[in-house]
This record gives C-alpha cells, structure tokens and sequence, in this order.
C-alpha cells in the first residue's frame, strides 16, 4: 500500500503544469462514475468570501494531477465548493455560514461510505469496497450535497431541528437539488444534460453520486437506486409519511429521510424541465443556466416564506407557485402547478384560487413580494412530550422541541391554511419522525455530548447517529447533531 502511494505520488508531481494553461486545475464536472470527464478550471479560491471554506490540514499546489491522487481529490473538491458556494452566495439571504464566515471542510476524515454537515464542519470519508477505494469527497454530487444542507442553514436554520420528516426530507432534498444546480453552473454539463433536460429522461445530471451509489449497492444491493445513490428523474408521488413504513428497498419510498426526500426532488426535476420548454422551444444550454437559476430563486423565496411545520414539502411547493407568480409574473405556473398536482404534493383545490386570480395578479405583487420577503416571525416552540419507554428510556420522559411557525399567506399558500397544524398534529408528526430515528438506530443515547469527537478509529454507526439526546432532570431532550449523506445502509460489521 505504501509503495502504491509513493508511486501514485509522484505521478501527480509529474503532471503539474504539464498540459494545463496557467491559473487552473483539473477537477471532476458532476460524479466520477458520470462518464463526464475532467475538465480544466480556474483555480479555485476558497478564501473567496462571502461563503468562505478552510480545508484542514495542508494545503496543496495548485495543478494538473493525475486522477486517483490526493492531490487531484483536493482540487476537485475545491473546485466543486468553491463554484457550488459561488452559485447560492448572492440567492441566500445571509452573507456567512451557520458556524461563521469559514465553513471548515475535512477531505478525508476516516473510514466510511458517508458525509456529513455537522454545523462545525462538512466532512467526507473513504473506504475500500470491490476491490476499488472511494472517496465521497471526489464526488462533485456529493460534496454539492453536503455544501446544500450548509447553505440551507444558512438562509434557514429553522429547519435544522425541526423534528418532522418532510422537513429532514426536504433538507436532504435540498442537498440532490444544490448538487444539480452546482453541476448546471458548468457550460459543458449543461451542453451534455440539455437534450435529456428538454426531453425530460434520466441523465448524468439526474442521477446524484453515482460512484457512491455503486459502492453501496456492493454492501446492500437493494438499498440503493440501480445506478446512483438516488436519481431525480423518478415517478414518487406524496404519501403522508404518518402512513409509510420505517424502511423500505430503494424502489419504494419509505418514512426514512433520503428516500422520502425523492418525492420533491423528483419534482424539482420535472418542474426544471417544464420551465425550460416554456423558455423556449428550442432551448440553448444558455436557456438551461436561466431557468436553473430562476428555479433556484424560486426555492430561495419559498423557503424563506414557507411556515416550518409538519406538511412541509406543500408548504415550500404553494410558496413556489405564489413566487412565480410575484417574481415571474406566473411566466412558469403550468410547470409547477402541474407537477406539484400530479405528485400530490399540493392538492388540485388549492390551485383553484389561482385560477380565479389570473389576470389580476399584477395588483397584488407589491403585497406579494412583502410576504416573501418578510421572514417569518419567530417561532413559538411547543415541547413535545413523548414516552421514554417506548424507545428504551426507562420511565424517563423524551422531550422534544418542535417549531411552530405563523406566517401571512399568499394565494396558493393561504389555499392551504385549513391544514394548518395544531398541537395534536405536531405531536403526531414528532412521534412519528423520533420512530423512524429510532428504527434506522440514529439516535446516540449514550455519549451525552451535542458533538462526537471523530478520529480515525470512530465506529461508522457512530457517525451515522444524526441525534443525540442530552439528559437533564426533566428527561432526554433530542437535538441534531447533523445531516449525512443518506449512506447509512445498514452494516452488520
Ligand atoms: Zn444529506
């Protein structure tokens, strides 16, 4: 091994500068399993505020290396945060991170197929599978990912808490939403992904971490999607997660967070489609990069204005149709409108009202853009009691802070009111969020510690715990430790 590492050493010395113009890098465009191959980009400035990084540990030379060395795992990642960061920093509404104006980023923090977004630091892993060692850091899919549930903490931490599925699973959403995005800022993506885009198809852009996907597929060939870790062309249609099963083969949906969160990437991608044939018929890859922003932009209002509660995914769905409506004039509604009925997500009723707005709609975006911009108003917590003994607790109490947040509706949205959740709702939704954590065994109930002092030798189910329950003499409070990368497929070592 180590004679192995020498040799792929000095291969990487070997190529820098050797067929790069001046001031670039080599780096991956979307997964290393897309079949894209690299391309030269300029040299990626990490320090480059406002969304700035700081990879630990040393830093390495700008350069051409060669592919499978850590020099070139470096810069690719680089590359990838740096255009990713680029992409979000002027559509959120904060100008820093949640842990601070420098995101810490660990390349290779020990033996895993996993990420992570811990709120101190993103954090990639490696480990030897088939014969063949993966680094999810190489992945451009999943370092976007990753970088996605940083920035939606950023424009909204809300959401980090927030003990509902819908919420995790539009986080995670979120994250295979970014990883599109991020790729889409590349003009050779958009040039390889403009036919199947128009044509709405599975491409390399729709399938998300391919090279992970395979990995796991090694270990638990069921557990993930045929060909990627989960794919945003997909037919999932909304089903209440109070009646979905805790765990379920990657072809079926499921309570678990990941696979619940296709529901809405899978519309994201439709709804992408949709408004790129209304741009134009005969659409440029200039006219993918517009629509990929305006969706993006669309995603930025709603989540700034969509009540965080249990009926999440309608809620950040209604606020994008009443966002076009106010930003775009209602240019790309038949998108939405016919993606988010189809799939569910936002009932047929709901939309009615917009039809009677029509034509009207100019006199109300004044209005409109007050609402979306007004962040919503500090939410009021109500502490959701649930029974200790149920998930092993003895006779201790668990506790958990759920967020209850009022905001003034707008057309769609407000078609939505007479959901509105009260406390028995909430309640449901909490129990049934802590079941599915406690089934998939990603509740730490021992450490104590919001934050788990990694090294190299930290078993892989610890890293994977996503909570953590801090007692105190009321009880067990749960509370996030972070978001991963929806790699825990179960492991019997
Ligand atoms: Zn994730």
């Amino acid at each position: 091994m180590v004679k192995k590492a020498k040799k792929s050493e000095s291969a990487a010395k070997k190529t820098v500068g050797k067929s790069a113009a001046k001031g670039t890098v080599s780096a991956w465009q979307d997964d290393p399993s897309s079949k894209l191959p690299p391309i030269s980009r300029p040299i990626p400035d990490l320090g480059k505020g406002p969304l700035k990084y700081k990879f630990k540990g040393s830093a390495i030379k700008p350069g051409i290396y060669a592919l499978g060395t850590p020099e070139f795992r470096y810069w690719t990642a680089a590359e990838a945060l740096r255009r990713g960061g680029d992409f979000w920093a002027p559509l959120l509404g904060v100008k820093h991170w949640q842990p601070g104006p420098i995101l810490p980023v660990s390349l290779d923090k020990g033996v895993d197929l996993n990420a992570y977004y811990d709120r101190t630091e993103l954090a990639f892993f490696h480990e030897a599978v088939g014969g063949k060692t993966i680094y999810s850091g190489e992945s451009p899919d999943v370092v976007c990912h990753e970088m996605g549930h940083a920035c939606l903490d950023a424009h909204r931490p809300e959401l980090f808490d927030a003990p509902f599925i819908e919420a995790g699973a539009f986080h995670e959403s979120f994250g295979d939403m970014s990883a599109i995005l991020s790729a889409l800022q590349l003009q050779s993506v958009r040039a390889a992904a403009l036919a199947t885009v128009k044509s709405y198809k599975a491409s390399p852009l729709s399938r998300c971490a391919e090279q992970l996907g395979w990995a796991l597929r090694q270990v638990a060939p069921s557990a993930v999607d045929r060909d990627c870790l989960r794919d945003a062309y997909n037919a999932f249609k909304y089903v209440d997660p109070q009646t979905l099963p805790d765990d379920a083969p990657a072809t079926k949906l499921c309570a678990e967070v990941h696979s619940f969160s296709r529901v809405f990437t899978g519309a994201f991608y439709e709804v992408l489609s949709g408004m790129l044939k209304i741009r134009s018929s005969n659409p440029s890859q200039a006219d993918l990069g517009v629509v990929a922003t305006a969706l993006a932009q669309l995603l930025m209002d709603a989540t700034t204005a969509a009540p965080v509660q249990p009926d999440y995914f309608a809620q950040v769905a209604s606020h994008m149709i009443d966002a076009d409506t106010v930003r775009f004039a209602g240019k790309y509604r038949s998108a939405l409108v016919a993606t988010f009925v189809k799939r569910l997500i936002v009932p047929k009723s709901a939309v009615q009202a917009l039809v009677a707005h029509k034509g009207k709609i100019s006199g109300k975006a004044a209005f409109g853009m007050t609402a979306l911009a007004a962040p919503p108003a500090k939410p009021q917590i109500q502490k959701v009691v649930l029974s200790g003994r149920e998930f092993g607790l003895a006779d201790k109490p668990l506790l958990v802070p759920a967020p209850s947040e009022q905001k003034p509706f707008l057309m769609v949205a407000a078609a939505l009111a007479h959901r509105h959740t009260g406390p028995d709702t909430v309640q449901q939704a909490t129990h049934r969020f802590v079941k599915m954590l406690f089934a998939h065994n990603r509740v730490d109930t021992e450490s104590n510690a919001k934050k788990l002092a990694v090294t190299a030798a930290t078993p892989r189910d610890k890293l994977r715990k996503t909570h953590i329950l801090l007692e105190s003499k009321q009880g067990f409070t749960l509370t996030r430790r972070l978001f991963h990368c929806g790699c825990g497929v179960p492991r019997n070592d």
